[in-house]
């Protein structure tokens, strides 16, 4: 069964209920990451997914709060007793994404994050389409945080994944008419949540990267009115659909 999962509905915001970025996509045998903020490594496991079975980890920029738990995730590789990773690990994203391994290596000193016995393949991805594990996946430019969304289809149905955005002509192009949207709704007011929704029709809107609290039934009624025909929900930590 393919799933998508929302690891971490949070923001840098250190809370009881959301852990910071991260959406956890199950296609088929493939288990891909989308962003890795704090503890969402620990949310990993409460999904059933051990961390040495994710081979792919797309990041849509480099902010703390959307990369900080590839420290003890690539140390759970290397050093776990238990469970250590024996297979290569691919890392996307925007350019600057090899220097921030490359970095991250050499502030932890050579072995600590990885071994001999598999490599960590970086790739720096421009926008447009690119391949994870035989996936096409769409990177779109979403400002201002120098962030890629994540767009991709998956049984005839096509799902975006915001990262960090503000609400631009962009973004709206990015998620029109798409089946599912998980946003970045902490950097925009109530207002333009609903505007989003009234102006790309996505089918389903989870809004995620939480600063505030969001008042679902509101937003949902307020864009209705406006001619809004899908459904807006307010995710949290472990939220899952099947795709
Ligand atoms: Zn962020």
């Amino acid at each position: 069964m393919s799933m998508l999962t929302l690891l971490g509905t949070g923001t840098c915001q250190l809370e009881y209920e959301r852990r910071a970025s991260s959406v956890l996509l199950e296609l088929d045998t493939t288990c891909i990451l989308f962003d890795c903020g704090h503890g969402v490594v620990q949310r990993l496991l409460e999904a059933g997914v051990r961390h040495y079975q994710i081979e792919h980890i797309v990041l849509s920029h480099f902010h703390p709060d959307h990369v900080s738990d590839l420290v003890p995730f690539l140390q759970a590789g290397a050093w776990s007793q238990r469970d250590p990773r024996s297979t290569d690990v691919h890392l996307y994203g925007p350019p600057g994404v090899r220097q921030l391994v490359d970095g991250l290596i050499q502030l932890y000193g050579e072995r600590s994050l990885r071994q001999p016995t598999y490599a960590i393949q970086v790739h720096e991805i421009t926008e447009g389409c690119y391949t994870v594990a035989s996936h096409q996946f769409e990177a779109a430019s979403l400002p201002p945080a120098g962030n890629h969304g994540l767009r991709f289809t998956w049984h005839d149905k096509t799902y975006a994944l915001t990262g960090d955005s503000y609400f631009h002509e962009q973004e709206i192009a990015f998620l029109k008419d798409v089946d599912l949207a998980v946003i970045d709704s902490g950097h925009i007011s109530d207002a333009q949540i609903v505007d989003l929704a009234v102006s790309t029709q996505a089918r389903t809107i989870v809004c995620s990267h939480l600063y505030r609290e969001l008042h679902a039934a509101h937003l949902q009624a307020e864009a209705r009115q406006r001619g809004y025909q899908g459904t807006l929900l307010i995710g949290h930590d472990l939220m899952s659909f099947v795709l």
